[in-house]
């Protein structure tokens, strides 16, 4: 039967119901475009970034505005230890490149951005292209009056489970902050003792008397940290409790077969997740990792290319992949790695620190909202003079975040205020640290 042999078959209350009419083919299709396309096309005009620092990391915001006045689109940018570069790529060229395209074509624009510097994958030219990329979804989202997790198929939770950030130079001190944090309402915690790598445990920097680096340069030997983090765990399970989920960060800064022998050694105290055991460039070492223990492994906050993850979700090699999504290229690519994982049985915990602006922790938590594999959530804490700067910043109770409910990713950018929070001095590179005879240690 054909289109209107079918149609015949419909009332015409129910024609109109379907927005149809009984009307030429012309007139039908010109209002079958005018039904499916649903709002006037929408030029982007301008693509700017915008500096500030209302806590101590440098954001990086990017604007998008529109050929409808008043209507923009923020995106979140933030690369703490180069944002300059970043927002050379965005003013540079990231604004030549879409201005005049239509701004419903997300995944266009995104697709010819992405290659539009042929070399791409760089944390540099991605964050750039989050910030555009985060920007759009928020646009579509205010044309639509919805939440972007709306966009997405709407809630699959009523907010997002996060963990906390607990630590102490000793197993006193940190029982009592995990306790504190415990109070606060979280159920997940993740313990440190000290700074990664428990570095203050290591007292033996050779290099330092012998005049290599510099005296600025931090020290971390293995052993020490080796030896006290399955301590820290049996401190803690004993004083804590069961209730509690503990997780850990290795931050790639031992020996993948050190690695492989702490978590086998932690396997007792049923930890939440181990983060980032191994240093990217170990990824062929996961395989190795994964037959020797069950412990549950996050990794990938350092990713930049799909190459990276691709094998460690499709192989099953770790349980959440923990990439930091402006890293990656922003919402649309990471929208698309979720639904991967999903498939694989790999959960997300993005990663979610104080160096990504407000406005990637919203993004953050949109997704989260939606997607069935959400595993858990990095909390935040902002000062006032970040909620003054960000309106709509997402908030935290119980343990939980939750997002503005307003359209797009409900969070608006006051840009006066902004000014008066220029980047502080910042040597803008992560501190060296070594090993006792001077050795390079990954960050
Ligand atoms: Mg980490």
């Amino acid at each position: 039967m054909n289109r209107r042999n079918a149609l015949k078959g419909i009332g015409l209350g129910a024609l109109g119901a379907l927005g149809l009419s009984k009307t030429s083919p012309d007139a039908s299709a010109a209002r079958y475009e005018t039904a499916t396309r649903g709002l006037k096309p929408l030029k982007i005009t301008k693509v700017r970034a915008i500096t500030t620092s209302p806590m101590s990391a440098r954001l990086v915001i990017v604007k998008v505005e529109t050929s409808e006045p008043g209507l923009y689109g923020l995106g979140c940018a933030t690369y703490n230890q180069r944002p300059l570069t970043v927002v050379t790529a965005v003013n540079e060229y990231l604004d030549p490149f879409a201005k005049g395209r239509d701004v419903d074509d997300i995944e266009d624009i995104w697709q010819h951005a992405y290659t539009s510097s042929y070399w791409r994958n760089g944390p540099v030219l991605n964050n750039a292209l989050s910030g555009l990329d985060m920007a759009l979804w928020d646009i579509k989202g205010k044309r639509a009056n919805m939440p972007v997790y709306q966009l997405l198929g709407g809630r699959s939770r009523f907010a997002v489970d996060c963990y906390s950030h607990a630590s102490g130079r000793d197993f006193k001190e940190l029982e009592d902050s995990v306790k504190s944090k415990m109070e606060e309402g979280y159920r997940h915690v993740r313990i440190q003792l000290g700074g990664y790598g428990s570095s203050h445990l290591s007292t033996e920097p050779h290099y330092r008397k012998e005049g290599f680096g510099l005296a600025s340069d931090g020290h971390m030997d293995s052993l020490p940290y080796l030896k006290a983090t399955p301590r820290m765990f049996e401190h803690i399970r004993s004083t804590c409790g069961e209730a509690v989920e503990l997780l850990h960060d290795i931050h790639e800064r031992i020996q993948p077969i050190e690695a492989i022998n702490l978590l086998k050694a932690l396997e007792a105290y049923r930890p939440f997740f181990i983060e980032d055991p191994l240093a990217p460039e170990q990824n062929g070492y996961f395989k190795y990792l994964r037959s020797q223990t069950s412990v549950p492994i996050a990794m990938g906050e350092l990713f930049n290319n799909p190459h990276e993850w691709m094998g460690l979700i499709s192989d099953r090699l770790i349980d959440f992949i923990r990439v930091h999504i402006t890293q990656i290229g922003g919402f649309t690519p990471a929208r698309k790695l979720a639904t991967l994982a999903e498939w694989f049985g790999v959960r997300t915990a993005w990663h979610g620190p104080g160096d990504l602006s407000p406005v990637g922790h919203a993004a953050n938590a949109h997704l989260d909202l939606n997607i069935h594999n959400f595993g858990i959530q990095e909390s935040v804490h902002f000062n006032d003079a970040m909620r003054e700067v960000f309106p709509g910043a997402p908030t935290m109770k119980n343990g939980y975040m939750q997002v503005a409910e307003g359209p797009g990713f409900g969070i608006d950018i006051d840009e006066k205020a902004a000014t008066k929070h220029p980047y502080p001095e910042h040597p803008g590179f992560w501190r060296p640290l070594r090993r006792r005879d001077g050795t390079a240690v990954r960050p």
